[in-house]
């Protein structure tokens, strides 16, 4: 669908995003982000993708969203703030990272994107769209810098100016044009060097990319092996993802709490006692995160990684 660009139309798409709750919204027309054929490649090559090979696969597919979404013109981007001032318990317990501490964000942003789809066909019946949230090989954080979210930071997380990089992206591909946002062109990042000089691990290479091999976020949540034995004492307690290189980012000094409930901790888990993680069983295991991006691991490697955490915070 060819409709013309109805700038009106635009503004009200994302007056209503904001209305249900999303912190960003922009506009990218669908094309072929040619520019990152080479440096996926590259970065899988070099092996820094780990054992997410599926990173490498389908690459024509992962840079054009109108091979995944045949009649595509317009990619509708989301961002939707995460961050929580609120912190578990004391020393020696198994920490988790911000974006795992409530439901399962894909349920919660799926619900909105979905919502948008259905605003749209309110006002363009003839219109259709597919929602996504980390589903499909698309390249989110490229997107959300074409739709003028913010930039990649030196720890390759995208970054906005108003509210930081704790948020998670949505996205819509659709077959409506739209009045087009700006990309992100400039890099705020000026001198800082936060990021690479705190993580943990060293993980942070000096070209905006990561060794996902030495990453505790990717170590704790994705990796299908056990934390490598030189790396347990750098965990620095973490037993479910690493918020350390936004934590130390000066653009998420002035981060404002998250307006969305389900994203909180739940008091349960916010009260558990460093005993009450190593003796967390697999019932309790399922009944506390079966709706949590946590309940994606299995029960016995998230128990490697509580052990891996206590060892290393101890
Ligand atoms: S998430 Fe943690 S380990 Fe991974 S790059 Fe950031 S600071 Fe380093
Ligand atoms: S810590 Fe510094 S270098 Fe790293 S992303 Fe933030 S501003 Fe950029």
């Amino acid at each position: 669908m060819n409709t013309s660009v109805d700038k009106t139309f635009s503004v009200l798409l994302k007056e209503y995003a904001a209305e249900i709750g999303f912190d960003l919204c922009g506009f990218a027309p669908a094309r072929s982000l040619d520019e990152h054929r080479a440096i996926i490649s590259n970065w899988t090559v070099s092996g820094l993708n780990g054992d997410m090979a599926y990173l490498g696969q389908n690459i024509e597919k992962r840079i054009d969203p109108r091979i995944l979404v045949p009649g595509a013109r317009s990619l509708i981007v989301t961002g939707l703030n995460y961050f929580t001032e609120k912190k578990q318990g004391g020393n020696g317990i198994p920490k988790i990272s911000k974006y795992a501490y409530g439901i399962n964000y894909h349920h919660v942003i799926k619900i909105k994107l979905n919502k948008i789809l259905n605003f749209i066909k309110s006002i363009h019946p003839e219109s259709s769209g597919k929602s996504f949230v980390d589903s499909a090989p698309l390249l989110e954080k490229a997107w959300g810098r074409e739709a003028g979210l913010g930039w990649y930071g030196k720890h390759s997380v995208l970054i906005n100016k108003k509210i930081g990089s704790f948020f998670f992206l949505g996205i819509i591909v659709t077959n409506i044009d739209l009045d087009y946002d700006q990309p992100e062109k400039e890099d705020h990042c000026g001198t800082c060097t936060l990021c690479i000089d705190l993580c943990p691990t060293g993980a942070i290479n000096n070209n905006r990319t990561i060794d996902t091999r030495r990453c505790v976020a990717y170590l704790t949540l994705e990796s299908k092996a056990q934390v490598p034995d030189d790396l347990v004492m750098k965990l620095e307690g973490r037993a479910f993802g690493c918020d350390k290189c936004q934590d130390v980012c000066p653009w998420n000094k002035n981060s404002k709490p998250h307006k969305t409930p389900e994203f909180d901790l739940p008091a349960e888990v916010e009260l558990m006692t460093a005993e009450d993680w190593k003796n967390l069983s697999r019932k309790d295991y399922k009944r506390l995160f079966k709706e949590s991006a946590i309940g994606r691991r299995s029960y016995c490697r998230f128990m490697d990684n509580i052990e891996a955490a206590s060892i290393s915070a101890s």
